[in-house]
């Protein structure tokens, strides 16, 4: 039986380009001998772990990974976001991949084009080789229908004004202070940037979200209603790479002992602590929140990075933990319950028994892995959509403990010891007492619905059937 190619086009960002890799392996695992997959990578000087984690994935079966040559990083006068100079910067690789695509397909016919949320620019070089083009979402399908709904309104209305939105993909009115920095601080975070993309989104010939039928059904409904006009909406995840940094990261023996710290710590009884691939913090907020975790009590691990100097580039491990950084004393104070480090390999972490609770930055990925290892979150949002995420988990879906939901890297107000601290019992205590329970419960969820007649395994026969028939 002839075999369909499809290539991928993900944003060089670990959060984009990680579920998109882990999409390529599940298209292929779902029928091994119908589909192959060939991913185009852009490297961006900016983040150099891309580079290490494509590496540790080229000997896939069934994918191949194609470089697409470097251009230039636009001048500092074309942008001023990070959204900005990676749209700009992304679009700028347009001929190249239309001269790869086009190489590609005389080989094969591509049964498609996936490109992901801020790749759309590449909607134009299917079009121009009639292959037909598909959104990889690798966020919730409620925050897609809020970028959707901001397509809606007239380009100079200000949605940070309002006390509270109400957007159809959520069943509650967003209060204005969780909506997204970028909608808030307009200018400075590229607004526009994000509803230029979300326009494009209709165009594509299906939109593929990293979510499942269980636990977003008020949203995804809301999508798949006719009144958006969008093209069928697949829900086929929870997509989740479980072995992560373990694999590919060059701090691994770091990471074995920090997995060995936790082997020797009780069931449940570690508060863990993680901001993302582009969180860090400020010095004072990191006295706050040791100040929080010694009142509270609880052992921890803590992985902290150090702001980046430069502009758009991501923080780093710190070399030497400096002591100064915390409360007089705080490190041999806590030294026998608390483990403080740089990048982990947070799937590893989460899958651990000893972990009882997970303070985030609400990273969708990040909230994925902690629903598929039942850990209970405790929300801290920082940069892009995570405040809307938080506001999700908290009070739309009842799954999540509230640090705070309105918290945000640049700009946000001091997150104080008091809130770190009632945050952290809160969530080691299990919430309202059934929070560990209803967490557990989605998880058995996420696993069902990926199994044989499971809702997201049927989203992928659908999507599957579709490609095949359209070589
Ligand atoms: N991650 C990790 N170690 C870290 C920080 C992040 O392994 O110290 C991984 C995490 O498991 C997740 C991804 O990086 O898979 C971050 O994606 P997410 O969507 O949660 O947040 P983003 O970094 O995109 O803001």
């Amino acid at each position: 039986m002839r075999r369909a190619e499809v290539a991928i086009i993900a944003t060089p960002y670990m959060g984009n380009l990680v579920p998109a890799v882990e999409f390529a392996t599940r298209l292929i695992n779902h029928h091994p001998d119908r589909i192959s997959v060939a991913i185009l990578t852009i490297s961006m000087p900016q983040m150099p772990l891309i580079e290490d984690y494509i590496q540790s994935r080229t000997s896939i079966e069934h994918i191949r990974f194609i470089q697409i040559p470097p251009v230039d990083s636009p001048p500092s006068d074309q942008y001023n976001s990070r959204i900005e100079f990676t749209s700009i910067y992304i679009g700028n690789h347009k001929p190249i991949v239309k001269q790869t695509l086009k190489t590609l397909s005389t080989s094969v016919p591509l049964a498609g084009l996936f490109v992901d949320m801020f790749c759309t620019s590449m909607i134009d070089v299917a079009n121009d080789l009639n292959i037909p083009c598909y959104l990889f979402f690798a966020s919730p399908a409620a925050y897609l229908g809020f970028v959707l709904h901001l397509t809606t309104l007239p380009a100079n209305e200000s949605v940070d004004s309002a006390n509270e939105l109400i957007v159809p993909s959520y069943a509650k009115p967003i209060p204005s202070n969780t909506l997204p920095t970028f909608c808030i601080k307009k200018d400075e975070f590229g607004y526009s940037r994000f509803v230029s993309h979300a326009l494009r989104y209709k165009e594509t010939k299906g939109i593929i979200v990293n979510t499942f039928q269980e636990l977003e059904p008020y949203s995804i409904d809301s999508l798949s209603s006719s009144y958006m006009d969008l093209p069928p909406i697949y829900p086929v995840g929870p997509i989740i790479d479980h072995v992560g940094p373990a694999k590919w990261h060059s701090n691994r023996s770091r990471h074995e002992k920090t997995i060995e710290w936790l082997d020797h710590q009780p069931e449940l009884s570690v508060v863990f602590l993680c901001f993302g691939s582009m969180g860090s913090l400020t010095p004072v907020q990191v006295r706050e929140i040791a100040k929080g975790l010694e009142r509270a009590g609880y052992r921890f691990l803590w992985a902290l990075r150090e702001p980046a100097k430069e502009n758009l580039k991501l923080p780093n491990d710190y070399e030497h933990l400096d002591e100064s950084l915390f409360p007089d004393g705080f490190i041999d104070r806590t030294a026998e319950i608390g483990l403080i480090c740089g990048w982990v390999p947070q799937v590893s972490v989460l899958a651990h028994k000893a972990i009882g609770g997970f303070v985030s930055h609400c990273g969708w990925n990040s909230i994925l892995e902690s629903i598929s290892y039942s850990v209970p979150i405790a929300t801290w949002p920082l940069y892009a959509e995570q405040q809307l995420n938080a506001f999700e988990m908290a009070r739309e879906l009842g799954l999540s403990v509230e640090i705070r939901l309105d918290s945000r890297d640049k700009g946000g107000d001091l997150v104080l010891a008091e809130d770190v601290e009632r945050g952290i019992r809160e969530l080691m205590n299990g919430g309202d007492g059934k929070l560990r329970e209803k967490v557990k419960e989605m998880s058995e969820m996420s696993k069902k619905a990926l199994m044989e007649n499971g809702s997201s395994f049927r989203a992928m026969e659908d999507l599957i059937n579709i490609l095949l028939s359209n070589v």
